[in-house]
């Protein structure tokens, strides 16, 4: 008898053993997947993050893509590189010059954009960019005089392009400057994210500084949960969350390159219709979308034109995902899109709805 219960006491001894054991590969399994594999680098004139989850293994194979890419890209489009294709487009302005089919696809772009948002985005403001030179160690505050100057060859209708069997050209007008700045970080999430998912990458996040774009799901199944970065406080302190998966989050504001002269503060992101700082009475602007180019211009627009304006561009383009806060920081003006899946999470500050007009 005690023999026949020893046994069943050995059976139950087993089986339970078996169950830890299972249960111990399963958790090891799901730290494995919930372990991202990581690049961190300094491109693109900030710090660049590219986290990939899931049981991948050429997720490292993945990430050394990515790096090749990442720098790839600066070598078209950076205007601190000499040989790009944006310093010799702006070298040689005035002539014909053979281009990249990536540089001839984002100027096309850009300049499509400008006309949607009437100038709002203009990717021909680089020599007033320059004369301000805010975020590097002579930032400045320009003569009115040199800005009108600078002003007057800032028109993007003048940009000219040609494609032919021979190649792709662009010609500006002498004088003018080209500056993709305020798109170009978002095409390159686009790129980026197109080239992980050939790689077979089904979640992972990407982290242009300002443009957050994931693919897929979480680690933990669901939508991303990505916070709003609250203006003027350290990073990491949120006033909202977006939760959705396959997207693309770009905020805009003053506070990222900056600098204070007399108790003002002046930023980076230039009213093309003054050649100042806009103060258009936000702290931030945020642009959801699935298409990171679009997002990241429509951010800049969307500050540029401040609440008002941009109401009014919002409704005319009904379903643009957009979040927008007050200079005071005190109210947040939100589209019907973005209400689908995003949340205040500050409390003090009050939700107002904008560009709910005609879809
Ligand atoms: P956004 O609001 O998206 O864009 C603002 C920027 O766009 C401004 O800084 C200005 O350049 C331009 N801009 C201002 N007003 C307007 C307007 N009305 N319409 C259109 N554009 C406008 N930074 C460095 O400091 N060093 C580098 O070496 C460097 N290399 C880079 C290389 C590449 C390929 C790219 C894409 C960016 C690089 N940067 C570099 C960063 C760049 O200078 C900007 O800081 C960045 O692209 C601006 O993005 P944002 O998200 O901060 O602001
Ligand atoms: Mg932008």
């Amino acid at each position: 008898m005690l023999a026949k219960n020893g046994g069943k006491y050995i059976l139950f001894a087993l089986a339970a053993l078996l169950l830890c054991l299972f249960a111990l590969h399963a958790a090891q399994q799901r730290e494995e997947t919930a372990k991202p594999h990581v690049l961190e680098s300094f491109r693109l004139g900030t710090v660049t993050r590219v986290a990939l989850y899931g049981e991948n293994a050429a997720a490292e194979k993945a990430l050394a893509e990515a790096d090749k890419f990442l720098r790839e890209f600066e070598r078209i489009f950076s205007v601190n590189i000499a040989s790009s294709d944006i310093s010799r487009l702006n070298a040689k302005a005035g002539e014909w010059v053979a281009v990249s089919g990536e540089c001839f696809r984002l100027v096309e772009r850009a300049r499509e954009l400008a006309e949607l948002t009437e100038g709002a985005f203009n990717p021909a403001i680089g020599g007033v960019v320059r004369l301000w030179r805010t975020g590097t160690p002579d930032q400045r505050i320009p003569e009115r005089g040199e800005i009108e100057k600078a002003l007057q060859s800032c028109d993007y209708r003048k940009i000219e392009s040609r494609a032919s069997e021979d190649g792709r050209y662009l010609r500006i007008p002498r004088g003018m400057e080209l500056d993709l700045g305020a798109i170009a970080k978002g095409r390159a999430a686009d790129m980026l994210k197109e080239k992980l998912r050939e790689a077979g990458v089904k979640s992972a996040i990407i982290d242009l500084g300002g443009n957050l774009d994931v693919i897929g799901l979480s680690p933990e199944g669901r939508g991303w949960r990505l916070g709003l970065q609250r203006p003027w406080s350290p990073r990491g302190e949120y006033f909202g969350i977006v939760e959705a998966e396959d997207i693309s989050v770009v905020t805009s504001g003053p506070y990222e390159r900056c600098f204070e002269k007399d108790g003002k503060i002046y930023h980076h992101i230039i009213d093309p219709a003054s050649g100042f700082p806009a103060e258009s009475g936000l702290s931030s602007v945020t642009v959801i979308d699935g298409d990171s180019a679009l997002a990241d211009a429509l951010c800049t627009a969307l500050f540029v034109m401040g609440r008002d304006r941009a109401a009014k561009f919002l409704e005319k383009n009904g379903g643009v995902a957009a979040v927008l806060l007050s200079a005071s920081g005190k109210t947040a003006f939100v589209t019907p899109a973005a209400r689908k899946i995003f949340r205040l999470t500050d409390e003090n500050i009050a939700l107002e709805e904008i560009g709910g007009g005609s879809r």
